[in-house]
């Protein structure tokens, strides 16, 4: 079986049409078992298309999905070692919790015996912390409740892979903060393949192992939530996951010396493989040292704060530069750096060069 033994889905030219539209495009890619994959874009990327072609709700115009080594063409969704939790949950409001979470199994033929349905379920609401939970009606349980009777509907038939489809996009910032510690504790426990859809990059960072981001119906980056981060592959990337300040400039013959609009040069540190000419030059606002007073010759730009916003642990500024634009800055205030600088006040910004990434021109980010 080579690789595709320890792959748990594996994606070959994988391309998907809805008549005109290609919503995923010539996709190849490959889920480790047990890994933790968000599916991470803007709507209309292709990321739900992705999904519904694992969980067997759609099938690849060419190309095929395989699970734990085998093929998935033409195979339906109930012959798939393979669950699915929905956005909206699809809970039944007249039953209660243990017969929404034993709904699935009691359809299984051959039958499963009443007592071994029972214990099954009992084990699934246990996982999900619902122990006490069974007789209670759905409408009485609270958003992050319902959520968690959906994911034991999910898990009661043991699946090899688990799907969830904007899972906790219902729920309010502080439960989905709860549950997402709540999911990514549970996919450790169980040791099953998760397969996140998400448009957050902030919920895709912090729960994934392996994030993989996507645009037009094609992968941008596949990789570790830290070197998606750290070194994003383009700027469509780069600004999608995370804040990122631009500055339009030209890279001169050397590869490192950076002219930029205000026709000041700009050294990079080292030698950059991109080709000289037009380049966006890209800098995460927390690489950026704001530092308050604004003498014309200190290190780095002069340029006056617009707007400052309050974040409890950190502060984010905006800072207005003459010729290059407006700066996001953004402020530990752990630091000494911290201290609360006013809008209207002088400042200068400096960054290390090792910092910035540069992406030719022709990277720019195309609309969706
Ligand atoms: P969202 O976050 O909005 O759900 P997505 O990234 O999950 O977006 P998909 O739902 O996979 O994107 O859709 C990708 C493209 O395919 C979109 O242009 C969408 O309009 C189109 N599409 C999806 N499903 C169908 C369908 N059943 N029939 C026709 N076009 C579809």
């Amino acid at each position: 079986m080579g690789s595709a033994a320890r792959d748990d889905i594996e994606f070959r030219s994988v391309t998907k049409a809805y008549g005109a539209v290609t919503a995923v495009r010539n996709i190849s890619l490959n889920v480790p078992k047990g890994a933790f994959l968000a599916l991470l874009g803007p709507s209309g990327c292709g990321k739900t298309t992705c999904l519904r072609m694992i969980g067997g709700f759609e099938q690849p115009t060419s190309g095929e999905v395989l699970i734990a080594g085998s093929g998935m063409n033409g195979v339906p969704p109930y012959r798939r070692p393979v669950n699915m939790v929905f956005q909206h949950y699809a809970l039944f409001p007249h039953f209660n919790v243990e017969q929404n979470v034993a709904y699935g199994l009691r359809q299984m033929r051959p039958r499963i015996p009443a007592q071994e349905i029972k214990r099954r379920v009992g084990e699934a609401l246990e996982m999900v912390r619902l122990g006490g939970f069974a007789n209670r009606r759905i409408h009485e349980m609270s958003g992050g409740q319902q959520q968690r009777v959906a994911l034991a509907r999910a898990l009661v038939n043991r699946p090899s892979v688990l799907l969830l489809d904007e899972p906790l996009a219902a729920l309010d910032k502080k439960l989905r903060s709860a549950m997402q510690i709540e999911l990514q504790t549970l996919q450790r426990e169980l040791g099953i393949t998760f397969v996140l859809v998400t448009h957050d990059q902030e919920e895709a960072l912090s729960m994934a192992d392996l994030v993989c981001v996507m645009s037009g119906g094609a992968i941008k980056q596949l990789g570790a939530p830290q070197d998606v981060y750290d070194r994003p592959a383009d700027l469509f990337v780069a600004d999608f996951v995370g804040k990122t300040n631009h500055i339009q400039a030209t890279l001169e013959a050397d590869g490192r010396t950076l002219r930029l609009p205000d026709g000041s040069a700009l050294d990079v540190g080292a030698e950059r493989n991109i080709g000289a000419g037009e380049t966006t030059l890209a800098i995460r606002p927390e690489a950026i040292r704001l530092t308050p007073g604004g003498e014309p010759r200190g290190e780095g730009f002069a340029g006056t704060v617009t707007h400052r916003i309050f974040l409890g642990s950190s502060v984010e500024y905006s800072v207005s530069v003459p010729a290059l634009g407006d700066f996001l800055v953004t402020a530990d205030r752990s630091t000494d750096e911290g201290q609360l600088v006013e809008p209207g006040q002088s400042v200068r910004l400096g960054f290390d060069p090792a910092a910035a990434h540069l992406f030719p021109a022709s990277h720019a980010a195309q609309p969706e």
